[in-house]
């Protein structure tokens, strides 16, 4: 008798690095009134490339999104981000203490940038000023070229895999995970026997034979 209230999308996945299609899955999530929420910690920073942002169209209907700068843009460990749509206050609601002694309302700035109130945490690190200062030194462009240099380099990879004895792609790369078979000498050209598969799902796990 449970209700589903939240559908997640991912935006590389950890093994073949592929991207859910955002734009469809936010219209069931629109119709059903869920959460929708994008999990783009290792593969958001495609966004910085103009040539590969597509892979992650529908993301700006999302009602939250994680994004990890510090996987694919080599932020220094650790530089996580978690976007939210809310501006209603949200994180306060669910993890707020309110302590009086605490986050002082009157102060010389804008309080909506204290962020003590709104996480599990009290006491953090400015994680944040890693990517300021990465962008700052980089520019936008710089970033770009990060990101677009790792997809070029996975492509000439795969390019290598696929001429190379031996080796086996399991898929075409549609980030810049490359996922591939290792086949040793005694299984090649032994695709049609019934051992192939097993054999070769070991392969990884035993020194190479
Ligand atoms: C790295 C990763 C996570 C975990 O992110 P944390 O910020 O370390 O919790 C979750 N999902 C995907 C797809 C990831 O690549």
């Amino acid at each position: 008798g449970g209700a589903p209230f939240f559908v997640c999308a991912t935006c590389g996945t950890t093994v073949l690095g592929a991207f859910d299609p955002l734009g469809p899955i936010a219209d069931v999530c629109q119709r059903h009134g869920l959460w929708f929420h994008v999990d783009a910690a290792w593969g958001g920073s495609a966004l910085l490339s103009p040539k590969h942002r597509h892979l992650l169209a529908g993301i700006e209907r999302a009602d939250s999104v994680a994004w990890n700068p510090h996987k694919m843009l080599a932020v220094g460990l650790q530089c996580s981000a978690f976007l939210l749509r809310d501006a209603s206050g949200l994180l306060q609601r669910c993890h707020g203490a309110g302590a009086t002694y605490l986050f002082q309302p009157d102060k010389f700035y804008d309080v909506t940038y204290d962020t003590g109130d709104k996480t599990p945490q009290c006491g953090r690190r400015v994680d944040c000023l890693k990517l300021w200062l990465l962008w700052k030194a980089l520019g936008t462009q710089g970033l770009a070229r990060r990101v677009e240099r790792a997809f070029a380099v996975t492509r000439y990879l795969a390019q290598e895999v696929k001429r190379r004895e031996g080796f086996q792609l399991v898929v075409e790369p549609e980030f810049i995970n490359l996922c591939f078979w290792f086949v040793p000498p005694s299984l090649r050209g032994r695709e049609g026997s019934p051992d192939y598969w097993p054999r070769l799902g070991k392969v990884s796990t035993e020194q190479n034979k």
